[in-house]
């Protein structure tokens, strides 16, 4: 290795395995929060979670002292596993797999190589093959499809240079895979039942004040996701996904895909979403509702699919702003609450004017 780890590297990625070493050294116990510096600790890492809930994302600035910096991301993985709540797990993995994707972007490829093959075993290598300029790295098949973060056309291992099993990669391509990496690693932390013994009571304000801020979160959420907007409110690309199903048009699995996770996230029932497939000219029932069931998260994995961003919709060729209606649109659910907020308001100001 020629280069330094250093501290500040530490406090940049505190879950690689030269941190937990680290951590491990400084043999923090539980009575040492107790202690001004130990509330500092605690202070840090509520920080770090009340980021991630406010603005999804931990803010790469550093404590003065780096120790705290580092200790606070295991004390914030407890704080997080004593909720007990897997939106909230999954909000946080992702927020700091973001910050880590921050300073990953600026490093040189040699301190990436080391992460990915010392912190998560990567079978990773350089690319020195000059065929494949702009190529960075050579990634194992195996960890390349472990670590994919969308399911899109750019992903797909037909779509990359395969050769002698390994994945071509570029820098960005590694920090993206990594991101997903470290939340991958973080949830798998917080799956872990976590016990926090408390018993001088050091953790559980910090909880209770994570756990109102988070309650708060959601409920305004959840308001905010059961208005129905109609219609008018739905994207061109959906509008025309929707007339297709209802004209009873063969539309593309893809299609299917995005139009039903669509509408399942803006709140309709599997139900509702099966009456509109029923127009398809190979419409099976029980077919049909076993993929609805799955994309709303009553089977397998019990993740509820979001329907795909506009990059992916316009690769797969299912973009229609053809009217250019969709500006600084990135998500069709973002056009969609947008677009239904600000008819709402125009209809309260209609009324308004006498
Ligand atoms: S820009 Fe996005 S929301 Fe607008 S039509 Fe294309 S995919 Fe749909």
């Amino acid at each position: 290795m020629d280069f330094l780890f250093t501290r500040e590297d530490l406090a940049k990625y505190p879950f690689s395995k030269d941190a937990r070493e680290y951590i491990k050294e400084l043999n923090f116990d539980y009575k040492d929060f107790g202690t001004p510096y130990g509330q500092k600790i605690l202070e840090r890492a509520y920080s770090r979670v009340s980021a991630a809930i406010e603005k999804r994302i931990i803010p790469p600035l550093f404590d003065e002292d780096l120790d705290v910096e580092i200790l606070s991301f295991p004390t914030a993985v407890l704080l997080v596993g004593s909720i007990k709540d897997s939106l909230l797990s999954t909000r946080y993995a992702i927020a700091e797999s973001k910050r880590a994707s921050l300073f990953l972007r600026n490093e040189p490829s040699e301190k990436i190589l080391y992460l990915a093959s010392d912190t998560f075993d990567w079978k990773i290598a350089f690319n020195e093959d000059n065929r494949f300029q702009g190529y960075v790295f050579r990634l194992f098949f195996k960890d390349y499809l472990t670590h994919i973060p969308e399911h899109s056309p750019a992903w797909k291992l037909s779509n990359r240079i395969l050769e002698y099993g390994e994945v071509l990669l570029t820098k960005h391509d590694a920090v993206r895979l990594l991101e997903e990496a470290v939340k991958m690693y973080i949830l798998e932390r917080l799956n872990k039942k976590i016990e926090l013994e408390d018993s001088l009571g050091l953790f559980s304000p910090w909880i209770e004040k994570l756990r109102s801020s988070w309650s708060r979160y959601k409920a305004k959420i959840e308001k905010w996701k059961t208005v129905d907007y109609g219609e008018e409110a739905y994207p061109p690309c959906i509008a025309a996904l929707l007339n297709d199903a209802k004209a009873g048009k063969n539309i593309p699995h893809v299609g299917r895909f995005a139009l039903a996770a669509f509408l399942l996230n803006i709140g309709k029932t599997v139900d509702e979403v099966l009456e509109i497939f029923r127009h398809s000219p190979d419409f099976n029932e029980n077919i049909a509702r076993y993929q609805v069931e799955h994309i709303a998260g009553l089977r397998g994995s019990r993740i509820r699919y979001s329907p795909f961003k506009c990059e992916n919709m316009k690769s797969y060729g299912l973009c229609r702003d053809d009217r250019k209606t969709c500006k600084n649109i990135k998500h069709p659910l973002q056009y969609y609450y947008r677009k239904g907020i600000m008819r709402k308001r125009k209809h309260v100001e209609e009324k308004r004017v006498p």
